[in-house]
């Protein structure tokens, strides 16, 4: 495993019930996002997302944030229920 390993080889994040952390080798669930943008290579409005779990979320934004990358972090959004939503009367 490299550093490269980190940063590059992250599967597309993929938002919603059961998200994990981008975190390589972490199956935590997910309860944050971590907005960024390599103003390099993508258009200002852009946003990747990595997703992290509480233990990791520190340690994803600093990496963005020594790199410049970073814009914000924000919660996962609630996960949608999977059972029925109709309360039954
Ligand atoms: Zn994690």
């Amino acid at each position: 495993m490299s550093i490269f390993d980190l940063a590059a080889g992250l599967p597309p994040a993929s938002a919603g019930p059961g998200a994990v952390c981008s975190r390589k080798a972490c199956r935590a669930q997910a309860s944050w996002q971590l907005l960024w943008n390599n103003p390099k290579i993508h258009p200002p409005e852009r946003r990747k997302t990595w997703l992290a779990c509480a233990e990791h979320r520190g340690w994803l934004e600093d990496y963005l944030q020594t790199r410049g990358l970073w814009k914000e972090t924000i919660p996962m959004p609630a996960a949608p229920t999977t059972g029925p939503m109709e309360h039954e009367r």
